[in-house]
């Protein structure tokens, strides 16, 4: 690619703050929250107008890994701010009750619009910042490495944000490449999708519809009469009548592998073959499904979902293996207890602890740092939450629904604000500070089983 020099420029500063962190997401409601909740002047950077990340930029609406599968028993595990957050969304009226997934584990779907307000109210009122239609694009670092100031464009102009820590809740992880921590990528990551809703479905004719679509498209496959880009579908009921959601599409670059969420290109690509594919299927629903024979697009979802980019190298990168054998560690912030979720070239892979154990892990606070690789200092003052923490690509595919998310984001906000408050380096606040403050704050550890 040919390149030009931009001239050196004066960016000026929008603030200086105890906490910015980037991204409005699951990770980063909840970290803001915290931080500012902790008593941290803290700032959140945001490029759309309105927070929810995947959940409502991509259309989610549909809240995985809240609850856990306790030794047969369904039981919420995720607590601390995502308790007020779905009172919130419920208070809103946009909260399903929780649905059973493969007989196995309870999901929660909610309503887009209620989830935006939902978290606008609860980041504001703990009294954190937050700046909307802000794009980070890079950062500028100190002598030592650690980052000084966050690069935003805005409508406004370009400016800069300083802070004594950065969380980073972009999902693909920007503020920490940036920053030139440690970033693993792998050549096939998890396949994104384009999520869509239809409205007008005849409820009662549509009826459990989820578990009749797989074998309608199998048929219709076999007949010749339609071609799917992924065996079976998720098609549910939202909150209000006739409204259901999809979960459908897969994109995929020319030879076959996942469109990769941080190529501009390929992300142009997959928004337009991911309306097609919903186009596609809309036509299968009307043909094919009874109740959804007046079916219409009642929203194609801003932008398509992306699943997994850049995840950090930290001081602990959780495994599959960590989830599927419900691992403890001693540094816990609380548990994920969603299993793995693969979406591979034309599928979806389930890998889940066995039936009848404990049915989580711990998530240890190692994950959100991140870690010196190769003789190279990370930056000290960077601490990393949500899909892009730290997690191989098994251990991803878990961890990085919207349960763990809110998880890490607590913690991320809760460690950020008690180094500010104890005048400590990020890495020389005490762990079990951190618990004890995690716990008061209704957080669910996982060192003693659940109440049920
Ligand atoms: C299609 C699909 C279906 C899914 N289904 C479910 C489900 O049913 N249940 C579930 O719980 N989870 C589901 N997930 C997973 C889950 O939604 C996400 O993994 C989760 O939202 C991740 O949260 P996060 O806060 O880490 O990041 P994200 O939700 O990705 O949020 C990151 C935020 O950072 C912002 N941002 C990124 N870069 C910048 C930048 N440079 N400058 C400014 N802002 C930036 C983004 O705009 C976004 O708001 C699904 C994901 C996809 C893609």
């Amino acid at each position: 690619m040919r390149a030009i020099a931009e001239p050196a420029r004066e960016t000026p500063v929008f603030g200086e703050f105890d906490v910015v962190v980037l991204g409005g997401g699951p990770a980063g409601i909840a970290a803001g929250t915290a931080a500012a909740r902790g008593g941290a002047k803290t700032l959140l950077v945001e490029r759309y107008g309105f927070l929810g990340g995947m959940g409502t930029a991509a259309g989610v609406t549909n809240f995985c890994g809240l609850h856990a599968n306790v030794h047969g028993e369904h039981v919420r595990v995720v607590r601390g701010v995502a308790d007020e957050l779905l009172d919130r969304v419920a208070a809103l009226d946009g909260l399903n009750e929780p649905h059973l997934v493969f007989g196995r584990i309870l999901a929660q779907a909610y309503d887009t619009a209620a989830f935006k307000c939902a978290a606008d109210q609860m980041l504001l009122g703990a009294g954190a910042n937050a700046l909307f239609h802000a794009t980070a694009v890079g950062v500028v670092r100190d002598e030592r490495g650690d980052v000084d100031a966050l690069l935003v464009e805005t409508r406004s102009g370009r400016c800069a944000v300083r802070a004594a820590t950065f969380v980073d809740c972009s999902g693909d992880g920007d503020l920490a490449h940036f920053a030139g921590a440690a970033m693993a990528q792998g050549s096939q990551m998890l396949y994104p999708t384009l999520m869509f809703r239809v409205g007008a479905v005849d409820d009662a004719r549509a009826g459990e519809a989820w578990r009749t679509i797989p074998a309608l498209m199998d048929a219709a496959e076999a007949a010749g009469e339609f071609s799917f880009p992924r065996r079976g579908a998720i098609v549910r009921p939202q909150r209000h009548a006739g409204e259901w959601r999809v979960n459908v599409t897969q994109l995929k670059n020319a030879d076959g592998s996942a469109v990769d969420g941080t190529d501009a290109l390929a992300l142009s690509r997959a928004e337009v073959e991911g309306r097609r594919q919903a186009v596609d299927y809309l036509r299968f629903l009307r043909a094919r499904v009874p109740g959804f024979e007046r079916a219409y697009l009642l929203e194609i979802a801003p932008q398509v979902g992306i699943r997994e980019t850049r995840r950090l190298v930290g001081e602990h990168v959780l495994s599959g293996d960590d989830v599927v054998a419900c691992a403890d560690f001693a540094d816990t912030i609380g548990v994920n207890g969603w299993p793995l979720e693969l979406h591979v070239a034309g599928d979806v892979e389930w890998r889940w602890p066995a039936v009848g154990s404990r049915g989580f892990n711990q998530l240890p606070l190692r994950m959100l740092l991140p870690a010196d690789v190769g003789g190279a200092r990370a930056p000290r003052n960077v601490v990393v939450a949500g899909r892009c923490a730290s997690m191989t690509h098994d251990g991803q595919s878990a961890a990085r629904v919207s349960g763990g998310c809110f998880v890490m984001g607590q913690a991320a906000g809760t460690l950020a604000a008690l180094a500010r408050r104890r005048s400590q380096a990020l890495r020389a606040v005490p762990v079990d500070a951190v618990q004890q403050l995690l716990a008061a704050d209704g957080v669910y550890l996982g060192t003693a089983l659940p109440a049920g």
